[in-house]
């Protein structure tokens, strides 16, 4: 029988040996692009060998689980959102996230105000943007971003750091080489607009299938499950 710590060690290993690869082609240092290991329907066992590896960032699509696993794994790593965040599920959130990666509309982003100055905190977030207009993708459209961005400039307690993208499916990850261009290309015109209050320090794009192509693209943050957990069952 396979050994499930072995089997994520060595798929973390390719990983890393991956990212490596890319991140030179690209003229990025391998240390500079950060690792997100997504543990959606991950159980906590198989989280808690990842974290023996030394991996700490973990991100979760839904705010249950990520609840659930956060009482789990509790102090033992960062949480990522990069799910769809309905407004009524905020206040569960504040205390535990680390990073939004998927604020994409002013009633998210109002609610979030509204509850992290209650904390008297600063919440982390990335824009999500849907480069490709896939109806079925969520995130602003690009070219209303830099609109959004400034509204979100007023919001104190919402610290902008970059921007998300989830490109579409193929099967030839090299077709999603333009999604990942026009977002390097928006987050470039983006810092040079220097917004008030918003940072272009993290763009979060790269899953298991189009890693590589985007860091590439200049990628320094990718969201990566299967390819270092397996196939998931369900979501
Ligand atoms: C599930 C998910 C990922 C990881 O997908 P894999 O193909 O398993 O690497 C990354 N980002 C988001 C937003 C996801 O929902």
């Amino acid at each position: 029988m396979n050994n499930p710590y072995e089997e994520i060690e060595n798929n973390l290993r390719n990983v890393k040996a991956r990212i490596k690869r890319a991140a030179e082609k690209s003229g990025q240092k391998p240390e500079d692009i950060a690792l997100v290991a997504v543990t959606k329907t991950v159980a906590p066992e198989r989280i808690k060998a990842l974290l023996s590896l030394g991996v700490c960032d973990l991100g979760e699509n839904r705010v249950q689980e990520m609840c659930g696993k956060y009482d789990i794994l509790y102090g033992m790593c960062r949480w990522h959102l990069i799910g769809r965040l309905q407004t009524n599920k905020v206040k569960y959130i504040l205390d535990k996230v680390s990073l939004i990666h998927s604020v994409d509309r002013l009633a998210l982003a109002d609610e979030l105000q509204k509850r992290a100055e209650k904390l008297q905190k600063q919440v982390d977030i990335l824009v999500q943007v849907n480069v490709s207009g896939e109806l079925s993708k969520a995130g602003i459209e690009a070219g209303n971003a830099l609109a959004f961005l400034k509204e979100l400039s007023y919001r104190e307690n919402l610290k902008v750091r970059g921007l998300m993208t989830i490109a579409p499916y193929f099967k030839n990850p090299e077709d999603t080489r333009y999604v990942f261009r026009r977002l390097r290309k928006l987050f470039i015109d983006i810092k040079e607009e220097n917004i008030n209050n918003i940072d272009m320090d993290y763009l979060s794009m790269g899953m298991s299938n189009d890693f590589e192509i985007a860091i590439e693209e200049g990628s320094n943050m990718v969201r990566i499950g299967t390819a270092i957990f397996g196939p998931r069952l369900t979501h």
